[in-house]
Formats: C-alpha cells, structure tokens, sequence
C-alpha cells in the first residue's frame, strides 16, 4: 500500500505531447482505472510511473517521496513499482513457479509466496506447468501473479485484458480484481474499455490527448459527466435539444427535468443528456408518452437497445430490460416516456461519441 501522486506530469516524444500536464491521485490501497481512447497517452503515463520514461517536467511522489521529477528519478527497480503489460510477456523456459518466484527472494520463496499468489489468482497447483501449455487467460493470471508476488505498494496494469475473449475477460478480471483487495495493492489500471474501467475501479479517471479530463467514483463519472465528450465516452448517450423554462428542459421527448445543483446555464442554445435506461417504452399513443418509430434493434442477452426516431426526425435510443417481453420490431410505433433527470449542457460544445468505443 502507498499513495501514488502526480503533479502536471508532462512527457513529449519529439512533437507528439504524449502527457500535457497529468493531474492524479491514487489513494493508498485503491483501484483506478485511467479509461482514454487509443493513443491519448496511458501507456507513457505507466511508463513514467514505473520509472521507464523519463519526464520533461512536473513530479511524481510515492507516499510522499518524489521518485521522478525532470532530471532526476529514481531508478525503476528501486521504486517498488510492478508493471503488468498488455501481453503477459512470461519468460517462455521458465515454468509457472519459475515466473513467479523469479523476483522474490529466499525467505520469501521458502514462505510459500509462490503457492499463495497463485492461489489468489485462480492457479493454485500450476506451479510446474510451461507458459505454452497455458491458455491466454491463465498467462494473464501468471504475469499478475508474478507481478503481486514480491508485494509492491504499486502495481501498474497496461490493458491486461485486451487479449482474452468475453467471457474469459470477466472471470479474469474479477480474478485480479480480488488478488489486488487481498493484497490491499495500490494499483491503476490502463483500458479504453469503459465497462472494465466502470465495473473495476473505485475510481475512473479519464484520459484525452494527455490529459486527465475528469476523475472520481464510476457512479459520479456516469451520472455527472464534466463534458460532453466524456459523456459519450463512458456511456451511451441520448443527446436532446432543449428550451430551459425554470427546472425544465423543454425537449422533442417533452418536458425534462433538470438535474438539482448542475451548476450555472449556459447561454445560447441548450441539450439535455440522457441515458438509454432512462427512456421507457409504452404503448403506441398511451397518454403522456411522444411517438417514436423503432430504426434499429441490438439485443446483448441481458438487454437489449433500441435505436427510435422521433416524429421531427431526433434520434433516441432506450435501452429495455425485460427479458420475456417481445420487444418491438424495426419500423414498430412505440410510445416513450422519460424518467429521472437530465442534464444541461451547451449546444454547440463538441458532440463527441454518442457510443462507447467498442470493447476490443
Ligand atoms: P495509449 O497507450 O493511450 O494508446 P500512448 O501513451 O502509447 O497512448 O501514446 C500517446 C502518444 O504518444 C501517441 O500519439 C503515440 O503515438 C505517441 N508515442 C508513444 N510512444 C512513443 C515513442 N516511443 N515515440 C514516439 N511517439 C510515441
Ligand atoms: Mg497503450
């Protein structure tokens, strides 16, 4: 466990400026997750962490002690950092236990640290299999478990689970997500995946161009996005032109109310976001719902998202949830009716994704 700080972090490879002043604080003991789009700078921040790059200007601290700063750092072996990358990178003619052992000392391997880690990670009794007789997800869990094994205060993981398939990537990462809580390590968490980085963390800070453009609890990111391009990015979202009339928002969907304490209005011309789950679905005509035309249908098992159009042409989309009902069908009238609060922003600003990146 340590608190791990950084103070306008900036690193530029030639004209490309990788970091433009990284802003962030990882509580003792606590999971972020830095969610940005490809090439928005995850990897140098790591990088920078783990002491592999060095930084143009800014500081980085661990539990108060400034391990880099421009010219001068401490070197990475001796950060007590670990770093888990993208692809397990395991030496190849070392079996598990090889892997695992390889950075622990004696006292430590004779103390069964080997069997113990491997047992958090889901691998108890692997110790002498070879790397190729492993699966992708196995080789995951080894490369974490050799990375918690000599107990950093600071793990590091660089999309760890881009390579493993759907339903491996869950059972994976719950995995690690409890390894790390047992061993009560520091860690942050590299993705552009928004569902791992809202599903893991207890907090999300998000990355663009260099950046961290806002951070704090999954739940807050959600549900109070600073802009609108981080609304599109960890979520999906319903963008709807508004007239502001007091604590309303007068929208082609009706009257929507606003979110209590959003700040000031902007001036000119207004939008209200909302979250597919936030638009119901209601029989065709039934009393205070807006008519809309079913475009397109993404069933997902537990749920599925309607794309609608409204009669003046706006797109929606409403995510529904009940399994045994039929859900409507491409050119079906649908009534829609809105719950919760919406929030404001200008109209104008940068529309950003109206989808979340795919998952890779
Ligand atoms: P991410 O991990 O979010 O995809 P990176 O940190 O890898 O982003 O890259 C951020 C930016 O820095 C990109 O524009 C990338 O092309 C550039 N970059 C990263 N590493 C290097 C390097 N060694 N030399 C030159 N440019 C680099
Ligand atoms: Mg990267």
């Amino acid at each position: 466990m340590a608190e791990l700080s950084l103070a306008d972090v900036r690193k530029a490879y030639g004209r490309v400026q990788a970091l433009d002043g990284v802003n962030l604080i990882v509580r003792s003991g606590a999971l972020v997750a830095v969610l940005g789009p490809s090439g928005s700078g995850k990897t140098t921040l790591l990088r920078c962490i783990a002491g592999f790059e060095a930084l143009d200007a800014g500081e980085i601290r661990v539990d108060g002690h400034r391990v880099a700063t421009r010219g001068a750092a401490v070197p990475p072996e001796r950060r007590r950092i670990a770093v888990v990358p993208q692809e397990g990178a395991l030496f190849p003619h070392l079996s598990v236990l090889g892997n695992v052992a390889y950075g622990l000392d004696r006292a430590a391997r004779r103390a069964g640290r080997v069997a113990a880690v491997l047992d958090l990670v889901g691998l108890a009794g692997f110790q002498d299999r070879m790397p190729y007789h492993l699966s992708g997800g196995q080789q995951q869990r080894v490369a974490v478990a050799r990375a918690l094994a000599p107990r950093p205060p600071v793990v590091l993981l660089d999309e760890p689970f881009n390579a493993l398939d759907a339903a491996l990537r869950a059972e994976v990462r719950r995995d690690v997500w409890q390894a790390l809580r047992a061993d009560r390590a520091t860690a942050v968490l590299v993705t552009h995946d928004q569902a791992e980085a809202l599903s893991m963390a207890d907090e999300v800070a998000v990355m663009r161009d260099g950046r961290i453009v806002q951070s704090g609890p999954p739940e807050l990111l959600y549900a109070s996005p600073a802009d609108p391009w981080v609304a599109g990015f960890v979520g999906e979202a319903v963008w709807l032109p508004a007239a502001i009339d007091g604590d309303l928002a007068r929208t082609p969907l009706g009257a929507v109310r606003l979110t209590p304490g959003d700040g000031s209005l902007p001036s000119g011309p207004t939008r209200v976001l909302l979250r597919p789950e936030q638009i119901a679905l209601a029989p065709p005509g039934a009393p205070g719902t807006v008519s809309a035309t079913v475009a397109r249908r993404d069933f997902y098992g537990h749920d599925a998202v309607l794309a609608l159009r409204l009669g003046d042409g706006t797109p929606v989309a409403a995510r529904i949830f009940d399994p045994a009902a039929v859900p409507p069908a491409v050119g079906d009238q649908v009534g829609l009716r809105v719950h919760g609060t919406g929030r404001v922003f200008p109209r104008s600003a940068d529309p950003g994704p109206t989808r979340p990146p795919a998952s890779a």
